[in-house]
């Protein structure tokens, strides 16, 4: 019987001129992104520069991580203590966090069974609560119908922030996630599309919230110092009202930053070309509901989900446990129990006030999702799809 070997959470080696650079900087002591030399632009600065362009917004902020960036966000926009935020229920735990850390009320909205926000819900939540914001996810790199989205929030009168966590670098009909929205956030731990260890980015068209953002992110006042900022001016207008809440990003993880994003199109390509192999495997099982991707949607596919359709729900676990054995990390969503990445709603009892979501718990109830890093080939991809397939006809003739 075919096992896996390979670790799901083994990322691939830094690019060299990463780690050129990060010596550099351990050799030069001077890690803070404000600690420079006369003239000197440091790496922070110049990483807001080159991911700005590369996004195609006008101003970027580097923070310490993506639930720092979504709590600016919130701030940035405007959040007054106790007011409602919409997000759609199916995300990772720092969102919560992060509405929770601003102040802000969450209020969750449905998913459907393709993972992405439910504009039914979406509007009677809005017009139930008389929220200004949306917090959107686009979860496990799904992205709903922007412009559709887009034009609800519009009528909704709703100021969309996006979390692109697992999105950077995709697009819906051959626009960025990230430039729908007011704010875009990114996170760019170790497990998402670039890795830094711990760091996120948030960017944004709109000069005021820009400065207010660069001084939430805690500039001490060097906002000049910034790669990617707004003209002093819009700093004059925010500079006495707005909290330095130190979440800064520093040098070396700027520079680890750097080095990979020219590679970063090249690694989607890698990203897809394993789903593809994943994707083709698994159609395979009559037993595994892959949802299609709509053509509007160019993903990143570092990870991909279905739903486990062929068994009870209550067998699920022994087809999970049945993967896992054969050395298939699979996570399965309706696990009642939180363990792990946590991103079931229910399991954040400090800021759910028990709100119950029927149909997001009949998506997660057979939703499967693999994480799929790029020390796996495309040979291994093949292997992994032939074992999920193999157990899952074993669990359906067990019955
Ligand atoms: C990773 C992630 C974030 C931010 O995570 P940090 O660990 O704070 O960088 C936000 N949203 C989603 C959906 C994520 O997966």
């Amino acid at each position: 019987m075919k096992r896996f070997t390979k670790s799901f959470t083994q990322q691939q080696p830094l690019p060299e001129a990463a780690i050129e650079r990060a010596v550099e900087i351990l050799h030069s002591g001077r890690l803070h992104r404000y600690n420079l030399t006369p003239g000197e632009v440091g790496e922070t600065a110049l990483l807001e520069q080159e991911f700005a362009v590369w996004q195609g917004a006008r101003y970027c902020v580097a923070c310490a991580s993506g639930g720092a960036a979504m709590q600016i966000a919130l701030r940035a926009v405007g959040l007054k203590p106790g007011e409602p935020v919409l997000a759609n229920a199916y995300t990772l735990a720092p969102v919560p966090g992060a509405i929770h850390a601003a102040g802000g009320a969450l209020a969750l909205v449905e998913i459907n069974d393709r993972w992405v926000i439910d504009f039914d819900d979406l509007r009677r939540r809005a017009e139930a609560t008389g929220a200004r914001l949306l917090m959107l996810s686009h979860m496990r790199g799904r992205l709903a119908d922007m412009e559709a989205l887009t034009d609800l929030c519009a009528e909704l009168g709703l100021t969309v922030i996006e979390d692109c966590a697992h999105t950077m670098g995709a697009r819906w009909n051959g626009k960025l996630s990230g430039g729908f929205g007011k704010v875009a956030c990114f996170s760019t731990q170790t497990y998402k599309h670039m890795n830094s260890g711990e760091g996120g980015l948030l960017t944004t068209d709109d000069p005021d919230i820009a400065a207010r953002a660069v001084l939430l992110s805690g500039s001490y006042m060097l906002y000049d110092r910034h790669g990617a900022a707004p003209d002093a001016a819009a700093f004059e207008a925010v500079r006495y009202d707005t909290p330095n809440c130190s979440a800064r990003m520093d040098h070396l993880r700027a520079a680890l930053l750097r080095a990979q994003l020219p590679e970063l199109e090249t690694n989607i390509e890698a990203w897809n070309a394993r789903y593809r192999v994943l994707e083709a495997g698994l159609a395979k099982s009559n037993g595994v509901r892959i949802v299609p991707r709509p053509p509007e949607e160019s993903y990143v596919g570092s990870s991909i989900q279905f739903h486990a359709t062929g068994v009870e729900q209550d067998r699920i676990p022994d087809f999970v446990a049945g993967c896992g054995a054969r050395g298939v990390e699979l996570k399965w969503f309706g696990a009642p129990e939180p363990h792990g990445f946590t991103s079931r709603y229910d399991h954040w009892r400090y800021a759910t006030s028990g709100q119950d979501l029927p149909q997001t718990r009949k998506a997660l109830a057979t939703t499967c999702d693999m994480r799929v890093p790029l020390t796996f080939s495309e040979q291994d991809c093949a292997d992994i799809a032939e074992i999920i397939v193999d157990e899952m006809s074993r669990a359906i003739k067990v019955g």
